[in-house]
């Protein structure tokens, strides 16, 4: 028989998303010391490079303690390559980022519309077309997303709302009610796709104030996910998974393919098996926006493409995930 050991029982109780995220580590040499490497210091660029160190300490923790190459690490520490100027890479690859922050609705695709329901995220990703646009909160601060519901109610063709960012789930959950009673007066909107990396950074964000009010929405619902490498999964994440899952959600995960973290066959493959382990389905690998300061992170084209030629012959078709790139002014993701 199993009894909980004392010291479980004296455990406290699961702790506040919002105080584990306050808690991140901001400042790049103390990553480095919790990962065994504070002896990389003096490799770490001025400044933290234009853009903010931030990682949850529990991300923190899956990391190889000891190891440079990290997967993980990569993904979130300040290079020195990040200084260099590459051309073609430019502060907004994305085109019409200027206009997202203002309008915060993006309807460019058919049947689909995009709320920037957040300027924030729990982890700050050095790939991200973000790092020039630290934009903080006022976005839903400001409830400038009431203006994009007024707007959504003049056009019966959108049946999907997805809630982007940033990061839609570093609202908390009295904003997200606030948002969802908005759209009951959208008749028209069916579905509620979420695209959060929260539940892979921060699983505690899945928590039961979230799940109370995310079941109960009279909508179907996906949540995209965003992880790149099999490492970030832990029993947490798997537990934020199945939570989403029993809530009604249909979960799918998208990518950046990204050089030295995950731009081989056997690593894109372990992290399609882990997803479907989780009941993730891979959705999107996603080529690189050409972010100014992220040029080392690029895998060319041919490259991408054998890479998930090697992966079909491996996979079944639904662990497959199709190879994307954003182009400005498409009337969808382009495959590559
Ligand atoms: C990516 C994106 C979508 C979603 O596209 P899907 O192919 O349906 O995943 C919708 N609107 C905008 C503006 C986008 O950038
Ligand atoms: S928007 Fe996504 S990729 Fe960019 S920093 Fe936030 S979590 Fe990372």
């Amino acid at each position: 028989m199993i009894t909980a050991s004392p010291a479980a029982r004296l455990l406290p109780p699961a702790a506040d998303w919002r105080e584990l995220w306050r808690a991140s580590i901001t400042d790049a040499g103390e990553l480095l010391r919790t990962v065994q490497l504070g002896h990389l210091a003096g490799r770490l660029p001025p400044g933290d490079a234009g853009f903010a160190l931030r990682v949850p300490r529990g991300f923190a923790a899956r990391m190889r303690p000891g190891d440079p190459d990290d997967p993980l690490l990569l993904q979130v520490l300040p290079q020195l390559a990040e200084l260099e100027q590459a051309p073609g890479y430019v502060a907004d690859p994305v085109g019409d980022l200027a206009a997202r922050e203002a309008q915060g609705l993006l309807h460019k695709y058919e049947g689909r519309a995009l709320l920037i329901a957040s300027g924030s995220c729990a982890v700050n990703c050095r790939y991200c077309f973000r790092r020039h646009f630290p934009y903080g909160e006022e976005m839903a601060a400001a409830g400038q997303w009431r203006k994009a519901l007024d707007h959504l109610r003049q056009d019966a063709s959108i049946a999907e709302l997805i809630l982007s960012g940033g990061d839609p789930l570093s609202l908390a959950t009295p904003k997200l009610e606030e948002l969802s009673r908005g759209l009951a007066a959208l008749p028209q909107v069916t579905r509620l796709r979420i695209h959060t990396r929260l539940p892979v950074v921060l699983p505690e964000r899945i928590d039961a104030a979230f799940l109370a009010w995310f079941a109960a929405l009279p909508l179907q619902k996906v949540v995209v996910l965003h992880a790149n490498h099999a490492n970030e999964f832990d029993a947490a994440v798997d537990d934020a998974c199945r939570r989403l899952r029993e809530a009604g959600a249909t979960l799918l995960n998208q990518s950046v393919l990204l050089k030295n973290i995950n731009d081989d066959a056997d690593t894109l493959s372990e992290l399609s098996e882990r997803l479907f382990a989780a009941g993730v389905l891979p959705y999107y690998l996603h080529q690189l926006d050409r972010v100014q300061g992220s040029a080392h992170f690029e895998v060319d084209d041919a490259r991408a493409r054998a890479l998930v030629e090697a992966i079909r012959g491996r996979l079944p078709g639904y662990l497959v995930p199709k190879l994307v790139r954003e182009m400005e002014g498409d009337a969808s993701k382009r495959p590559v």
